[in-house]
Formats: structure tokens, sequence, C-alpha cells
């Protein structure tokens, strides 16, 4: 079976039980303060299991793209070292919400893999939670164990314990436990010297876990307690690359077919082959592997940065890089010429990446490109380092300022030391690394207390797109203190018209007026697992009071036309530079706004100005906004709607539409086109390679940009004195200043040249040749030019000019080619001696050299000197 038919069976089977297949929602997650990657197929349905709302299918089955980088779940040091992890992997799953349980689950999953897929029973084992004798005091899952017992002998049936066997999606939250299926692909020989039983769970690279099973039916609370869910879960996955490996009868899944297309390119490439020698082949895994988490990663529309999710992707590209330069010897850009063989074999199921591949490349060779450079510095930082250290040893902590500040990798700085003699101090390495984690995780520490429940829980409505206050009730809330903020409230509400940030929008600002007469302010809104939740500085005094919530409503207006006027310059942007615009990231706040679009030139002014005009006509024609809520997602493609990547859309969905601009979107926007008053374009400049960033602003912010604007004006016509044009005043001005300048020049000229003849006539006649020290009225050049002009009249000189500039005394010492030579005499020399007197020093060449100092009161002690050493 080829890799796409492995999947397909996979999603056909769960159709046939029932199960409503969805799309993979994207891989980098936005707008979850919890979460940057999706780590597992359960991450979007994580609102289902918390109970805030409801599912809408009580059975679902889905492929998703993964990326286990970071948090909770990070593989990325082992990937490369082993053959079945992968940074960016899919995760095919099958849930259910509330629906059927263990039972269905364990058969069904037995039923696919070895009915439909044909994987020989006698090679699977299978694992069942002992449970655990600590403060959870959790018997072992039983039910779990019976079910297995009916179809699996029991030799194959493995007891395992809180680590392997009871899943947790974090700190808190839905958890229970599961049960593993795990595959022994060793030869039959191999099998019968040990038997499979005693390999599970022990890393052995042919005896792997490929599905897990959990069964939700537990709630971990902040105090670290467990409660019983009011209704039970099935959550499983599977890994795809594991399975294509084991269906397709290969022992890595590397030479699964969703990976040999990409290692033989990269042979091409590399001009080396795999599976010769154990480092090669893992710089190989290692390059194919991290293509796809960072291809993936573009194409969800998350760029390589310097912070965040972006940084995680840059990191995971540079280990790439590293790789090919240490051990495949590549030390250019390499790693985008795959992108079209990846595109030919992933870009079907997945069509983000074809549609995005142009840009994928260049970002990824761009990238390349200068961590390269970065490469190069670190070896030649790295280079000074060695030769200054002392003994064998170098410092950790300068090999950590490497690490930290040029992101040069430390085990690229143990290689380069080895190979050179020398050793790195890791211990101090180490300890300057726990010293700055120390410090960032001091910064962003959290705790958060269990939420408490004031009434009634309910699905909560949005009502911000139609008023911007209403009554509400508290549903529940719960202290969090952060280093940063403080402590705050988060607050949930039955309903609210406070728009939680997303889709690029800010959050709303706000108050909530207490019976009372109190206010209680809300300083943001964010969603976070389905839930609007409402930031405060304090709690209400009677929580289960009706409160009146307020939007800061000037706020939400300026922040309306910033998002309506966003979608206009996106529309503006397609139309005047083409199809190829997508958008790449936005950010909308109440003073301006961000927009993030992959186009491959700088704007010209043009360019610019043809894109402002179209936004202002726009706005002219006063378009009024045609919404629609709730409707299918089919529905809104077919009337062209713009869907972005990377973005996650439920079935149903909102439509904005202003004329022929229509996109989907969650935000706030203005009634009518004519609300925007104005649109102004701030900046223009790149962020990445093909994508470019504009800044602009609308309404008050544009007259507020005028007023300025014509404050200068009036400022420069004032300095002006002229109540003309002044364009034509400036251009007169800088005309005059050039003629002055021309004159100026030639009065200087002039004055050299009669200081020329007086300074000739002074000059001292000494043995064979000319000598003359004194102070003269000029600066460091006029001195150099009229000595030297002087040392061409004359063969034999010696001439020392001193003067005052702003208080600090400057010395120029001139001597004729002939006597440095016949005398020995260096001009470098001797204002380095004459320097002690004017508390300065200097240098330069044995014909000419200067001094500088602070004493200008020594100038006349440094003639006489010279003129005693000379006579
Ligand atoms: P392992 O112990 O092998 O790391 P896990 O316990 O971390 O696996 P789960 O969190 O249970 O895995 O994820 C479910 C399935 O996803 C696993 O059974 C496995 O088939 C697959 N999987 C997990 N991590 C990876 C990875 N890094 N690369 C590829 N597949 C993975
Ligand atoms: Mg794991």
């Amino acid at each position: 079976m080829t890799s796409s038919e492995i999947r397909d069976h996979f999603l056909a089977f769960f159709k046939g039980k029932n199960h409503t297949i969805v799309p993979s929602a994207p891989m980098v997650i936005k707008d979850d303060p919890t979460l940057m990657f999706t780590n597992a197929g359960m991450n979007q349905f994580k609102e289902y299991f918390l109970g805030n709302s409801v599912a809408k299918h009580p059975r679902i089955a889905d492929t998703q793209k993964c990326l286990r980088v970071s948090g909770k779940h990070n593989d990325l040091e082992e990937v490369g070292k082993d053959t079945y992890h992968h940074t960016m992997f899919e995760m095919l799953g099958n849930w259910s919400f509330g629906d059927y349980f263990k039972k269905e689950a364990i058969q069904w999953a037995w039923e696919l893999l070895t009915q439909v897929y044909g994987i020989e029973k006698e090679s699977l084992y299978v694992s069942v939670f002992e449970g655990s004798k600590d403060e959870d005091d959790l018997d072992m899952d039983a039910e779990a164990l019976e079910l297995w017992k009916a179809i699996v002998p029991e030799d194959r049936i493995i007891f395992g314990n809180k680590k392997d066997n009871f899943w947790e999606m974090g700190d808190q939250g839905p958890c229970g436990p599961c049960s593993e299926i795990h595959v022994d692909i060793r030869s039959k020989e191999e099998r019968s010297k040990i038997p499979g039983a005693q390999l599970v769970n022990q890393d052995h690279p042919e005896v792997i876990e490929i599905w897990n099973l959990v069964f939700m039916q537990y709630n971990r609370k902040a105090d670290g307690s467990l409660e019983p869910l009011p209704e039970k879960h099935v959550d499983t996955g599977m890994g795809f690359e594991r399975l294509c490996m084991v269906l397709q009868g290969v022992h890595s899944s590397y030479d699964s077919d969703l990976f040999t297309p990409l290692v033989k390119e990269l042979e091409l490439v590399s001009g080396k082959s795999y599976g010769n020698d154990k480092e090669t082949d893992i710089a190989f895994r290692v390059v194919v592997d991290h293509i796809r988490a960072v291809a993936f990663s573009i194409a969800d529309g998350q760029l390589p940065s310097n912070n965040g999710a972006g940084y995680v992707i840059r990191r995971i590209l540079r280990r790439a890089v590293r790789y090919g330069f240490t051990f495949l010897g590549i030390s250019e850009p390499f790693i985008y010429k795959l992108v079209k063989v990846l595109v030919a074999t992933m870009g079907t199921a997945f069509p983000e990446l074809k549609k995005q591949k142009v840009l994928i490349e260049n970002v990824i060779k761009e990238e390349e490109h200068s961590f390269l450079k970065t490469l190069e510095q670190g070896l030649t930082l790295l280079d000074n380092v060695i030769s200054k250290s002392k003994g064998k040893v170098v410092d950790g902590e300068k090999a950590f300022e490497l690490y930290d500040t040029f992101g040069f990798p430390i085990d690229l700085t143990s290689l380069i030391l080895s190979e050179k003699g020398f050793e790195l101090d890791e211990a101090g390495f180490d300890k300057a690394m726990q010293k700055q984690k120390a410090r960032s995780r001091s910064a962003s520490e959290v705790s958060k207390d269990d939420w408490q429940i004031v009434s009634g829980n309910g699905e909560q409505e949005f009502l911000g797109y139609d008023q911007l206050s209403a009554e509400v009730q508290l549903v529940k809330y719960r202290k969090v203190v952060t280093k940063k903020e403080g402590t705050q409230f988060q607050l949930v509400f039955d309903k609210t018209p406070f728009y939680p940030e997303g889709g690029g929008q800010v959050g709303d600002k706000g108050y909530l007026e207490v019976p009372n007469g109190d206010v209680v302010y809300i300083l943001d809104t964010k969603r976070e697992n389905n839930e609007i939740v409402h930031y405060a500085k304090n709690l209400p005094k009677h929580p289960d009071a009706t409160l009146i919530a307020v939007v800061d409503e000037v706020q939400r207006a300026r922040t309306a036309r910033n998002h309506s006027a966003t979608h206009l310059l996106h529309q503006g942007l397609r139309l005047i530079l083409g199809e190829h615009v997508e958008q790449k990231g936005s950010a909308v706040h109440s003073g301006h706004l961000r927009f993030d679009f992959s186009h491959f030139a700088k704007l010209t002014k043009e360019e610019i100005r043809r894109v402002e005009g179209f936004v202002n006509e726009k706005i002219q024609e006063q378009i009024p906004l045609e919404e629609q809520r709730n409707i299918p997602m089919k529905k809104a493609l077919e009337e062209g709607a713009m869907a972005l990547f990377g973005e996650k859309y439920g079935e149903l969905v909102r439509t904005v539409r202003y004329g022929d601009s229509i996109e989907l979107c969650g935000g706030t926007h203005v009634r009518n086109t004519g609300d925007i008053w104005h649109f102004k374009i701030i900046s223009e400049g790149a962020i990445a390679a093909g994508v470019r960033r504009i800044e602009a602003i609308t309404s008050d912010a544009v007259r507020q940009f005028y007023e300025e604007k014509d404050k200068q004006l009036d400022e420069i016509k004032s300095h002006l004195k002229s109540s003309g044009d002044p364009v034509k005043a400036v251009e007169q001005m800088l005309e005059e200043n050039n003629a002055m300048k021309k004159e100026i020049e030639a009065l200087l000229k002039a004055k050299a040249k009669a200081l020329k003849i007086q300074l000739k006539q002074e000059l001292e006649s000494v043995d064979d040749f000319y000598f003359l020290a004194k102070e003269v009225d000029l600066d460091a050049a006029a001195m150099k030019d009229l000595a030297f002009e002087m040392g061409q009249e004359e063969e034999k000189l010696f001439l020392l000019f001193a003067s005052e500039k702003d208080g600090k005394a400057l010395l120029s010492c001139y001597i004729s080619k002939e006597l440095v030579e016949s005398k020995g005499w260096n001009a470098g020399k001797i204002v380095k001696d004459l320097g002690q007197y004017i508390q300065g020093g200097g240098g330069g060449q044995p014909f000419y050299a200067t001094a500088g100092g602070k004493n200008p009161a020594g100038i006349q002690k440094a003639l006489k000197e010279v003129r005693s050493l000379i006579r």
C-alpha cells in the first residue's frame, strides 16, 4: 500500500463506523495562550473534553499535522538519531465525545490493524494501565484488560505504569488511562531469541508504539487532585509514518515512501549516499525530517523569526543546516532544493504546500544563507576564544555567549573544539544555561487557581457584533498570578460584548458596572479553549450579581476601522501587485494596522500610492458592510470568500463583505467603508525573503499624521522666512549654499597659498635641509595638505605643525623621504614622543604622522622640544 492509500483506508474505515471526517487543524496554533503548535490530534477538540462546548459530532476521525518540538512533548533532540521519531508527523485519530468508550475503541483498533491492514496478530502487543499507589491511588484498568483478553493472548498484554499508560494533556485538564498498541517488526529469528514482550517500551527501534488509545475519564485540578469527568471520551492517536513503515515492510520510517524521494534528492544534492555511515545517515534523517516541519509551518503562515513560534522554526531549520554543514560537508544553501520533492510527495494531501511552493523555497533559502554567514562568524569568534584560553579547556561561559548571542550551536562548538584538541568546560556551559533559563522562567511564571463556579454554565454567546454593552452574569472566575502582570482575575460570563483577541485583532478593553456603583476594569480579552476570558485587575464584590459589561467604545471603533481597512488593503494589493499576494500575518490595533503578505520585490512609491488610492476610493464609495453569520464554509468559498492558510475554520463561518472584498473573518468591522474616513500607509519593508510588511493608519490617526506634517511644514516655512512655496525656497537655499561653498573653498585656497608663501619665508636652514616648527590655524586635513604641498617644493624638509581646535591639541609631522632615509628619522616616533606634552598620543608613517591630545597648553613645549631636538 502506498502512504496515500494507507491514509485513505484509515479515514474510510472510521467513516464506515459513522465517524465524521474533518480536516487537519493548522499545525501552528494562533490565539491560544497555552500552546504554540499542535502536538496531538486531540488539541483541536480540547474544548469538548473540558466541557466548554458540545461536540458537533459525537464521532470524529482525521489525520492531524503535529509538531513535537517544544513544551511538554519535545522530541527534537532525538530526531535523526533514531528511525521512528519525527518533529512533524501525521497523527491518525478517532474520537468519541461522550459516545462510545473502551469496548468499541479497542475492537475497532484491532479490526483495522489486523483485518484491513493485515498486520500479523502475533507481532502486536498491547499495554494496560496497572494502577498507581501514589496520591492518586488509581485502580488498574480492569475494563480494558478484560476487553483485550477477549482478543489477545495474555502473554502479549503488558502492564504499564503512569508514565507510559496514563495520558495527561498538561498539568491541568482532562486525562485518563490509556492502552497502547506496539508492533514487533524484527525478523523471525530475532523474535525467537528474545520475546517481544520484553522489549515493549524499551526504546527498541523495531519494537515500537504505533497507536495510543486514551480513555478520558478524569479532570486534573490545579491542586493536583483528580475528579471524574461527567462524560467519558475516547481519544486515539496513531503515528502515520510508523504505520507506513510497518505496512511497507521496512525497518525505519525514513525508508517508507513518505521519505525515500527526499532521501534520493538529498543524495543528489550532497553527493553522499544514505545507508553507509552512521553519522552521515543521522544527518540525512535530520534534514529530510526538518524540511517537512519547516515547510509545513511556513505554509501555515509561521515564518522563521527571532521570537516565539517563529524562533522554534528557525532553530529547527538551523539544526538541519548545521547537520548538513558538519556531516554532509555542505556550506551553501541546499535545504530549499528539497522543497520541490516534498511538494510532489505531499502536495496533494496538503494543497497549502503546493500553493506556496515558491514562497517556502525563498524563505528557506534566505534563512539558510544568513545562518551560514552566522556560522562563519561563529567559527572566527570561536577561534578567538580558543586562542585566548589558557590550557586545553575552553571557558563554558564564553561558549554559552556564542550560543546565546550568535545562535552558535553548542554541539558544533564541542565538535570543533575536539577536532582542535581542546575541550569544552561543559559544567560551566550548563551553569550559564541554567542561569539564563531561571531568568526567563521567572519572567513567565504563572500560577493558576482552579475555576470557581458562580452560576450555571452554558454556551457562551458573543454579542459584540451588535452591541457594546450588555447585562451579564459571571459564570466562573479564577485567580492567576504572573510575574509580569501580578495578580489578575480571569472572568467568564454567560454572554459578552467583549471581543477576544483573535484573527490578528486585539482583545477589547472596557469595564464592568457593579450594582453598588463600583467599576471593575477589563484590561484584555482572550479566547482560551473556546471560552471568552476577560482579564480584570480585581473581582466584583458580589460575583453573583448582574453586571453591566461595557466595551471601550472609542478604542473599539478605531480598531474596527483598522480591521476593515486591512481587508481593503488586502484586496488592493492583490489587484495592483497580483494574485500571488497572500496574507501572511496581520495585527489590528486601535492605533495602527500591520499587514504581512507574500510578494517578491520592494513596493515602488508609485505602487504604494496606487494601493493607498485604491483603499481611499473604496472608502469614498461608502460601501455598506454585508455580513453573513453561521453560513456553511462551502457556501462562503463558493461566494468567493478568501480563506487563509493556517487558519482554523469551523464548518460554519462568518463572512465580511464590502463590495468585491469578501473574507472569512470573525473580527469587528465598520458598518460602512465611509466610516474609515481615510487610509495612509506609513511604512513598507521586508520581514523575510518574499514577505513584505505594510504598516498603515486610518481615521483620526491620519488626521493627526497630517497635522504633524503641517506643523513641521509651518516650522520649515518660518525657518525659511518665506511665505511662498517652501519647495522653491529650499531649492533656492540649496543653490545659494552650493555657491557659498564654492566661494569658501576658493577663499580657503587663497588663504592657504598666502600662508604657504609666508611659511616658506620662515623656513630655517639647518645643515643641508630646511626646518620649521610652528603653530598654525588649520584643521588636520588642511595641515596635511599644506605640509605635502610644501614638501613638493622643497626636497629636504622637516615640518612640525601644531594647532588648537575645539580645546584639543593637534600635531602633525612631515619629513621628506630623503631625510627619512639618510638620517633615519621617523615622524611616527617623533609625534609619539611629543604626545606627552599635549597629554595624548598618535602615530603614523615615517614620513608623515599626527598626534592629538587634550592639553593645548603643551603645544609650545612640544614645539620647543622639537626645535632643540633638530638643532
Ligand atoms: P513515543 O513513546 O514513541 O515517543 P508517545 O508516547 O510520545 O510515543 P503519544 O503521545 O501517545 O506518543 O502519541 C500517539 C502516537 O503518535 C504514538 O503511538 C506514535 O505512533 C505517534 N508519535 C508520537 N510521537 C511521534 C513522533 N515524534 N514522530 C512520529 N510519530 C510519533
Ligand atoms: Mg514521545
